[in-house]
């Protein structure tokens, strides 16, 4: 029960942060975590673990709030810039103080980066 009510409010943490952005969280059914930008909303796929669930939204804040912009739009500067997506999400976590294993964090990051350099069309 403590780990839940612990849990509760990281995401309370989260959500707070984007909503004085004016960006809302959505924790959707839907396996797929992607940015609304018509709508300024985050939506997170709820069926991860609580862990990846934290991270993710940190990811996507992290794209929310990148300044990364290329001329030319290639495999690479997909990489590139989901690396800064991900080592911004950290810096945001470490901003608001949310404490999280960074190990873990990382793993997820290469696990995902991983897939963009192997399946170059997601
Ligand atoms: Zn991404």
């Amino acid at each position: 029960m403590h780990i839940k009510k612990e849990q509760e409010e990281e995401i309370e943490k989260l959500r707070e942060f984007l909503e004085n952005n004016a960006v809302s969280l959505v924790l959707s059914p839907e396996d797929e975590n992607y940015i609304d930008y018509d709508e300024s909303k985050i939506v997170v796929y709820a069926g991860q673990s609580h862990e990846h669930i934290v991270y993710t939204i940190l990811h996507e804040i992290g794209h929310y709030f990148s300044d990364f912009a290329v001329d030319v739009y290639d495999h690479a500067a997909v990489v590139v810039e989901e690396v800064l997506a991900w080592e911004l999400g950290k810096d945001i976590a470490h901003t608001i103080g949310l404490g999280f294993d960074e190990d873990d964090y990382n793993r997820l990051m290469i696990d995902s980066i991983g897939k963009y350099i192997k399946y170059p069309n997601i």
